[in-house]
């Protein structure tokens, strides 16, 4: 049975704001390797944030041997390594690939796909959109024509509670809830259309090619839904039609949604760790909230059990990384905001022994530690922009609002939500900072972050 309303639409990106762009797409990916202070950069997309145990230690010892050991987690839940030297992506590819890490080398920076990640955990949300999200990414690899697609483009797929959905997709699938499971919706552009849940994948897909025919026209070299001119408006209703998808329309003018969550925030070298304040089920303005670190309770649809941890400053060294390696068959999922899901344990027990394992490994546990929602841009020495170390700088103040320390006012990796919801901590060119626009001295900043973080 069909729902009566669609749930609360996504934030979807400005619409209006066309500009011409005579450049291709610059994003790194683990192929195009980025040039950064600290050596290069590379981008590796994981759709859903999915790792096998096996991905797991290519990626550790991937760090190790041609990187700086470290593994960044970005707020698309992608990964990237650092430091890594002149000549090493050809190794570096191949490694990948044997890993099943590249299954289409012409799509590895369009697999931009973000998912609820306690999906199918815990018995909240309508759908497993995780399923959904393995789904699309074959879709996506299979086609030439999505090659097309920018390193930008996001597909966000919400399972209906609501935490991804403000992450500024430019397809975005929602589950409908348990009064209409079988249903999901799908927005794009302020369209909003109805849809059997069976037919999510596809009808993203249907979306993304509207989406590049609308581009096309345009003739702007728009990357994301956003930046198409106003008077170009993506045909969604015609390419669900050609892809044989039965779609109804639903609420088009709520669906154009708010203002905020643009999700353009991968920014090379990013990197935060969103503080979860809202809780799970709610449908987010902001960029919602990831699972609280701890153990996710049976509910799943194995029945197995899961834990969350949180990643300080959104940087993995290969110890912590290993660490989360999945056993009994399970996975880790990696999230928009910093954190890791690992899946898979029979029993509580055997979840709370792995938690506390990852404490000892220094990962975020503790569902009230001062240290979750704090962020930092890459900072000195890896970026040559920065005006400070801000990793070295960050101080977790008092738990609250999440906070975020950039080096310069760029903001990269910025968590996603509207002016008020995090504190904005920039580092100065005479080595003090603003928070929130105050100037403060380098030896106040835990008192100002404190304050700002809980007196909103
Ligand atoms: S210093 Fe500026 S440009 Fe460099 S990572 Fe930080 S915010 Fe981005």
């Amino acid at each position: 049975m069909l729902a009566a309303m669609p749930p609360t639409p996504p934030s979807t990106p400005n619409q209006g704001e066309a500009r011409i762009r005579d450049r291709g797409d610059a994003c790194p990916g683990a192929l195009r390797l980025h040039p950064a202070d600290d050596g290069r950069l590379a981008r590796l997309r994981l759709p859903a944030g999915l790792l096998t145990a096996g991905q797991v230690e290519v990626l550790a010892a991937a760090a190790e041997d041609l990187g700086d050991g470290r593994i960044s987690v970005t707020s698309r839940g992608n990964t990237e390594l650092r430091g890594l030297g002149e000549g090493c992506g050809a190794e570096l590819g191949a490694r990948l690939a044997d890993a099943g890490l590249l299954p289409s080398p012409a799509h590895e920076r369009v697999r931009n796909v973000v998912a609820s990640p306690a999906a199918g955990l815990d018995g909240l949300g309508g759908g497993d959109v995780q399923l959904w999200a393995r789904e699309l990414d074959a879709l996506l690899c299979a086609r030439e024509w999505t090659a097309a697609l920018s390193g930008r483009f996001l597909f966000v797929l919400d399972d209906g509670r609501g935490d991804v959905t403000g992450l500024g997709g430019d397809v975005t699938l929602i589950a409908a809830g348990p009064s209409a499971v079988g249903d999901a919706f799908l927005y794009l552009g302020g369209q909003a259309f109805r849809i059997a849940a069976a037919d999510a994948p596809h009808a993203a897909l249907a979306a993304a090619d509207a989406f590049l025919t609308a581009a096309r026209e345009a003739g702007n070299g728009a990357w994301r839904v956003r930046e198409l001119p106003e008077d170009v408006r993506p045909d969604l209703a015609d390419a669900l039609r050609r892809a044989g998808i039965a779609a109804e329309a639903v609420g088009a003018a709520e669906a154009v949604g708010g203002t905020q969550g643009t999700g353009d925030a991968e920014a090379v070298g990013d990197a935060e760790a969103v503080r979860p304040t809202e809780a799970l089920g709610t449908p987010g303005r902001s960029g919602g909230a990831g699972p609280l670190p701890g153990v996710i309770g049976q509910g799943g649809r194995d029945g197995r059990w899961a834990v969350a941890v949180a990643v300080p400053l959104g940087r993995l060294t290969s110890g912590q990384l290993r660490a989360l390696a999945p056993a009994h068959g399970g996975e880790l999922r990696l999230t928009p905001w910093r954190g890791a899901v690992v899946t898979g344990f029979p029993d509580r027990a055997a979840a709370g022994e792995r938690l506390a394992v990852l404490a000892a490994h220094g990962l975020i546990t503790d569902p009230h530690s001062p240290w979750l929602g704090v962020g930092a841009c890459t900072g000195r020495p890896g970026c040559g922009k920065a005006l400070a170390d801000v990793r070295a700088d960050a101080v977790p103040g008092r738990a609250g609002l999440p906070v975020h320390f950039s080096g310069c006012e760029r903001r990269c990796g910025h968590p996603t939500g509207p002016d008020g919801t995090w504190v904005d901590v920039v580092a100065t060119t005479d080595g003090s900072y603003l928070v929130d626009g105050a100037p403060t001295p380098r030896t106040s900043l835990t008192e100002a972050v404190a304050t700002a973080r809980t007196t909103r």
